[in-house]
């Protein structure tokens, strides 16, 4: 039975238990007040009778003291009999009117010889009769006065009482359940609202998008609820972020995946119809035969740059599995020397100008990588602009790094475009930089390297001034 209670209980909502806890803590209260005014009334009613029997009793003293006897009845329903109260009896004055039981007079009247000059008060059942409060008094020795009040009224009034109690507290239970049901109802909805938000959050495909469409933001249950709400809503935008930054990369990653193929199916398509051409002139045209073969190398020599570029891009980004770049002592002044020279070999078209300071400038970097970026932004500077624009690097030092900057003054890269020059496969004008030879890997590869180094590299560029700003920091 209790078990089977408990277990009902339990499948309570929250709102529902907690109207049920109010009403019988309500109940205990309505008991306990309910009982308090109901001795409070039943004394104070008693009183009153004890004040009443009182004075009936002084004006029938004197009739006492006059005639021996009581001279007729104070109220309807009410009895006066005067004793003669000896050692062990009690006996009735003649002429009385006493009801036909008048037993318990006869006991009172004989309780006033021990008690002294008090009167004596007692509550009896008089059989045919009901209950009454009977006084005793002795008005002269061994005359006892007895009065008999019936408390009909009393209990009436007390049962009047109790009935109104009860039905008032009864409704005053009914409405304090049924609306304090309602009102915690009300108040607990937002709890329900992020439930129902959490059973969204559920059944939410992750897969095609990270923003979680759901929010719990309606209702107001007061600060507890506030800040639960508040609680809840952050852990969502931390979800939410963490999503769109894992959707983000995923999406980084399937773009890159694409680019490269798409790279690469390029140089290999060249590859396979120069084999075709080359078997054909083997056929037809064996003077071609070389022509065809050297662009053939060709094709797979720009294919094998790409693969390294992807690889060393690949290693980079894997950096806490394998150090990607191995530091030494090295000179940058020297480096940058040695970068212009070999431009200046390659790309007479394109006059160069160099300030490296008059000292080394010494510090731990990879050269073979720090090399490779110089010549990355060189080639740039020249493959990207007409022939004849000045390209210039220099060498710097400020408070804690050393600072290289290649500029050009070539048409620039439009301002839209800039953030996007570093983004792996990123091409300003792709069908015209990809028979230039370029994949959109150079500067991408460029800035994995040098972040590699714990520095930073940075593109300011207009029309007629591109700069490429690379820092390294001096004690890395
Ligand atoms: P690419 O292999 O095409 O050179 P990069 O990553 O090195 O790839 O460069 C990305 C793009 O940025 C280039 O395709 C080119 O459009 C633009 N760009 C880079 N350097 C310069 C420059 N000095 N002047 C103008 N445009 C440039």
């Amino acid at each position: 039975m209790i078990r089977r209670f408990r277990e009902t209980y339990r499948r309570l909502r929250l709102g529902t238990r907690l109207a049920l806890g109010m009403g019988v803590l309500s109940l205990v209260v309505f008991a306990v007040v309910g009982a308090s005014l109901s001795m409070y009334m039943r004394d104070y009613l008693e009183r009153q009778l004890n004040d009443q029997m009182k004075l009936v009793q002084l004006t029938q003293s004197k009739d006492v003291e006059a005639y021996g006897t009581v001279q007729g009845k104070p109220y309807y329903g009410w009895y006066t009999a005067s004793y003669e109260v000896s050692a062990n009896s009690a006996v009735l004055r003649e002429p009385a009117d006493v009801p036909a039981d008048a037993d318990e007079l006869a006991v009172v009247a004989q309780a006033v010889r021990d008690s002294g000059d008090d009167p004596v008060f007692r509550t009896a059942h008089i059989k045919g009769e009901g209950t009454y409060r009977l006084r005793a008094c002795e008005p002269e020795p061994g005359v006892v006065l007895v009065t008999a009040a019936p408390m009909d009224d009393i209990e009436d009034t007390m049962d009047q009482l109790a009935t109104v109690q009860v039905v008032a507290f009864a409704l005053a239970l009914v409405g304090l359940v049924v609306f304090g049901r309602a009102v915690l109802r009300r108040g607990l909805k937002p709890l329900s609202d992020m439930a129902h938000t959490a059973r969204g959050i559920t059944s939410h495909d992750f897969t095609d998008s990270a923003r979680l469409p759901v929010r719990a933001d309606r209702g107001n249950g007061g600060p507890e609820v506030e800040e639960l709400r508040t609680a809840f809503n952050t852990m969502l935008e931390h979800i939410d972020d963490s999503l769109a930054v894992r959707t983000e990369a995923e999406q980084r990653l399937r773009r890159f995946v694409a680019d490269a193929s798409h790279e690469l199916r390029t140089p290999l398509m060249s590859v396979r119809g120069y084999a075709d051409l080359f078997q054909y002139a083997a056929a037809n045209e064996p003077e071609e035969r070389e022509k065809h073969l050297a662009r053939l190398r060709a094709e797979a020599a720009r294919m094998g740059v790409l693969l390294d570029d992807l690889l060393l891009l690949a290693r980079l980004d894997a950096a806490e599995v394998e150090a990607p770049v191995r530091l030494e002592d090295a000179d940058l002044a020297d480096l940058v020397r040695q970068a212009a020279e070999a431009f200046r070999a390659a790309r007479p078209d394109h006059p160069l100008t160099v300030a490296t300071g008059p000292g080394p400038v010494r510090l731990r970097l990879d050269a073979l990588r720090i090399r490779q970026v110089l010549d990355n932004l060189l080639t740039n500077a020249a493959v990207h602009t007409p022939a004849g624009t000045k390209v210039s690097v220099e060498v710097s030092v400020v408070a804690d790094a050393a600072v290289v900057r290649v500029t050009d003054s070539g048409p620039g890269i439009p301002a839209a475009d800039q953030e996007r020059v570093f983004d792996r496969f990123f091409r300003v004008d792709k069908a015209r930089t990809r028979d230039r030879g370029g994949s959109g890997l150079g500067l991408a590869v460029a800035r994995s390297l040098v972040q590699a180094h714990g520095g930073t590299i940075n593109l300011t560029s207009g029309p007629g001034a591109t700069t490429f700003t690379m820092r390294l920091p001096l004690a890395p």
